[in-house]
């Protein structure tokens, strides 16, 4: 982010430079094209007045406006990441994670099939929450919700995606990883949780997570791959909690159903939402 503020900075200024540079050029031809008639040291004098004043007023001007552009622009970068940040845990909120996976869902699918790639989806949630909640308060609540957070974000690459999609549900695009990469990613996270504790010293209370992920290809409405990974979280935790329940898309698509619907038919709207987001 600072390279490319530096970046942004001097091409502004070789901008602004060359602006300069021009102005001048066309200042010596206009000096001798309208002094001529009045002799060689008046347009020589004129000239030389010209340019000095010129480049006398650019530099500060230049030096200003590259302290405005600057400024302005780290402002853009708090505002964008208000904007796009969950406020307590810091990692993506639930928008910013939705708009940022449909974009890399829809990259994958203009790729050329042979570079066609797996991404998997993870709906991760926290475990009897609201006991934690209840028995040590909200701001313990808080404090395991924030280091969660932060332990999901270590454990993947930089370039997946982490984001709260509200209360105590995260969710991760894990880019490039399939069914099988994603199973052994999504355990190291879970056993890292696991290992962690909140309270205070007489009441410290471990924490556990339950994941639901599903593993695809190529372009797939988010909100259909959304209900899969769900699914999969739901058989988690009624399964024990503490667990991941992982599926590849087609797997899922024979018999199942999500929410009372067949997965077929989530999969044929999921279909005919990209034929029309295609349009
Ligand atoms: P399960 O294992 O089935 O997921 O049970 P659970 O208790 O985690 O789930 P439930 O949906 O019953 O409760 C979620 C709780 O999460 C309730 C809510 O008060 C709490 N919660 C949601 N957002 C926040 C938050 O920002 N901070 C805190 N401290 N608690 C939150
Ligand atoms: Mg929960
Ligand atoms: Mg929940």
């Amino acid at each position: 982010m600072r390279q490319t503020s530096i970046d942004d900075l001097v091409r502004f200024s070789m901008e602004l430079l060359g602006l300069t540079l021009t102005m001048g050029a066309i200042m010596v031809i206009a000096a001798f094209y309208a002094f001529d008639g009045f002799g060689l040291p008046a347009t020589r004098s004129t000239l030389l007045f010209c340019l000095l004043a010129l480049f006398g007023c650019a530099l500060p001007l230049q030096i200003y406006a590259a302290a405005r552009i600057a400024g302005l622009r780290r402002q853009n970068e708090r505002l964008h990441l208000a904007a796009t940040r969950d406020g307590l845990t810091q990692v993506l909120n639930r928008t910013a994670f939705k708009r940022a996976a449909e974009a890399e869902i829809g990259a994958t699918g203009r790729r050329r099939a042979r570079d066609a790639v797996h991404h998997t989806l993870l709906i991760i949630d926290a475990d009897h929450f609201k006991k934690i909640n209840d028995r040590l308060g909200h701001h313990v609540g808080d404090e395991a919700l924030t280091a969660i957070a932060a332990t999901l974000r270590r454990s993947v690459r930089q370039d997946d995606l982490v984001g709260r999609l509200g209360g105590e549900e995260f969710a991760i695009l894990l880019r490039d990883a399939g069914l099988e990469e994603a199973r052994i990613v999504a355990e190291r996270l879970r056993r890292a949780i696991e290992r962690l504790e909140v309270g205070p010293a007489d009441r410290r209370t471990r924490l556990s997570v339950s994941a639901g992920g599903v593993a695809f290809r190529g372009p797939v409405a988010f909100q259909a791959l959304y209900k899969m990974a769900d699914a999969n979280l739901y058989q988690a935790k009624r399964t024990g909690r503490n667990r991941v329940e992982l599926t590849r898309l087609g797997a899922l698509a024979r018999g199942a159903t999500i929410e009372g619907k067949p997965v077929e038919r989530h999969l044929r709207e999921a279909k005919d939402a990209r034929r029309i987001a295609a349009r």
